[in-house]
């Protein structure tokens, strides 16, 4: 018997599971893809947003600023890339900027710092922003991080701490017993005193396991373009738009890792798992986001991806024991700002809700810190000659744009939730994120993976079921 189950190893079930990892507490986190993180945690705007914009005394607008103040810590707990860069919302016209003085009332009520921009200094801060500029609203506390790492290392974080995480597992059924849940997955059953439902875009479908609700995910897709790292200072800031009914609108940002990234779209869509993108979306992201930022080079364009918001029917987060049995948890909904709000979302729900129906006795050796990685193109010269001279292999590059060595690789191999995908070992590394795509690695990440897992290369897929990258053998 589990104490708490959790369901769902995105950004929100990965928090949680990080922070119950705390606790003398027996704890399962099971997931239905191949990997962690691979779902609306995988495709999103990585934007740690200040704060300003949720309606306030919103569940959004508390995790965000909380969320938003715990990045610092959090980022060097668990050694991710994150850059407090401030975010400029700029106004194009006069009656935009009367909506800017709307957004300082509404950042007050929030307490999130903002300043009023000139369209002077908008513009010397932001050399390339459109002349059409007239003044912004410049959130100092707005950041950029790596989405992806921070997912797995907050799971490889919990599992160090003792929580168990399955893969490939979907949770079917759940029966409530009363005094505990026995949850059905593809795989088996397990029972737990508690469970936390944090499955995202199907946490509607998981809640209504137990009981009839009043809420809906209604999907919302978001198209993007990512530009390479070559234009350094195309922008120094996130540059939003001004916010309306559909969202934050098309952004032009840096990411974490030096590329630029453009979008997303607001459409909505039947099917949550859609994550197609389109000519005419992807046009009239172009278009918007030129009339923010005009030389936007988008022949430096090296991939267009989208990803789907969990979109609720109550316009906020939803994060409460559900009606029929305290014992479980549904923490849906968790559209943006659900990646800043998760180390905040997983406080609430441990430190207000799981606290209330179990004891929570702290671990004597909890480590919040997860087993640091070596980057190679991030240190010095010297440590890189001397971590070659150790291991060898940390000199054989496999990824030429993004300079990844095959020892790094392999330390991925050895952690808690190691790679089984190439798209994992993209996530992870960068191998693949470059210029060519992944056209020189891939193929060499795809033997190296078949070798560490005992397996034909043909059975390594790129990232789903049925993603297999080689059809069969050709030569011997
Ligand atoms: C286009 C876009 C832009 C965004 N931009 C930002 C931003 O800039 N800043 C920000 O703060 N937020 C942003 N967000 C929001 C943020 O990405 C999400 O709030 C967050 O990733 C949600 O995490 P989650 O863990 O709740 O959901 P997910 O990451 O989807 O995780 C849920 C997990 O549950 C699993 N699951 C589902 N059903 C089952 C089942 N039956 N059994 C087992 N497992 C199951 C899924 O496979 C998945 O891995 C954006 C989102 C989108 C789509």
């Amino acid at each position: 018997m589990y104490d708490i189950l959790v369901i769902g190893a995105g950004v929100t079930g990965a928090m949680i599971s990080r922070r119950l990892s705390r606790y003398n507490l027996k704890v399962l986190l099971l997931e239905k893809e191949n990997d962690v993180g691979n779902v609306v945690s995988n495709a999103n705007s990585a934007i740690i947003h200040s704060g300003y914009d949720p309606l306030p005394n919103s569940l959004k607008a508390k995790m965000n600023v909380r969320g938003n103040a715990m990045f610092d810590q959090i980022a060097d707990e668990l050694d991710v890339h994150f850059n407090r860069c401030g975010s400029l919302t700029v106004a194009t016209s006069d009656e935009q900027l009367k909506v800017l003085e709307d957004l300082v009332k509404r950042s007050e009520a929030n307490k999130v710092p903002v300043k009023l921009l000139s369209e002077k200094e908008v513009k010397e801060m932001e050399p390339n922003i459109s002349s059409e500029a007239k003044g912004a609203l410049f959130a100092p506390t707005a950041g950029i991080i790596d989405p992806f790492n921070l997912v797995v290392h907050a799971v490889e974080n919990a599992c160090d701490n003792g929580v168990i995480l399955k893969l490939d597992e979907a949770v079917v059924d759940i029966k409530d017993l009363k005094d505990h849940f026995v949850v059905k997955t593809t795989k088996g059953e397990y029972e737990s005193k508690i469970v936390i439902n944090a499955a995202g875009l199907y946490s509607d479908k998981i809640a209504e396991m137990i009981e009839p609700i009043d809420w809906k995910i209604t999907p919302r897709k978001g198209e993007y373009f990512v530009l390479d790292h070559y234009q350094v200072g195309l922008v120094n800031h996130t540059i939003f738009p001004l916010p309306s009914a559909k969202g934050k609108g098309v952004l032009v940002s840096m990411t974490s890792s030096n590329n630029y990234i453009v979008g997303p779209s607001s459409e909505p869509i039947e099917d949550p798992d859609d994550a197609s993108t389109d000519s005419y979306t992807l046009g009239e992201i172009r278009r918007q986001a030129t009339e923010l930022v005009p030389s936007i080079p988008f022949n430096q364009v090296i991939r267009v991806f989208s990803g789907v918001r969990p979109t609720c029917t109550r316009h906020d987060f939803v994060i409460e024991y559900a009606k029929s049995n305290k014992n479980f948890i549904n923490v849906g909904g968790i559209e943006s700002p659900g990646l800043v709000s998760s180390p905040a979302i997983a406080e609430y729900v441990v430190d207000e809700l799981v606290s209330k129906l179990i004891n929570l006795e702290e671990k004597k050796d909890y480590n919040p810190r997860v087993k640091k990685y070596n980057r190679l193109n991030e240190v010095s010269e010297e440590v890189r000659n001397k971590l070659i001279k150790e291991n060898p292999d940390y000199g054989k590059i496999i990824c030429s744009c993004e300079k990844v060595s095959l020892g790094e690789i392999e330390d991925l191999l050895s952690r808690s939730v190691p790679p089984r995908t190439v798209k994992a070992v993209k996530k992870r590394c960068r191998a693949g994120f470059g210029k060519c795509q992944g056209g020189f690695c891939s193929p060499m990440v795809t033997l190296l993976l078949a070798k560490h897992y005992g397996v034909s290369p043909t059975e390594i897929k790129w990232d789903k079921d049925h993603s297999e990258i080689l059809v069969s053998e050709v030569k011997k």
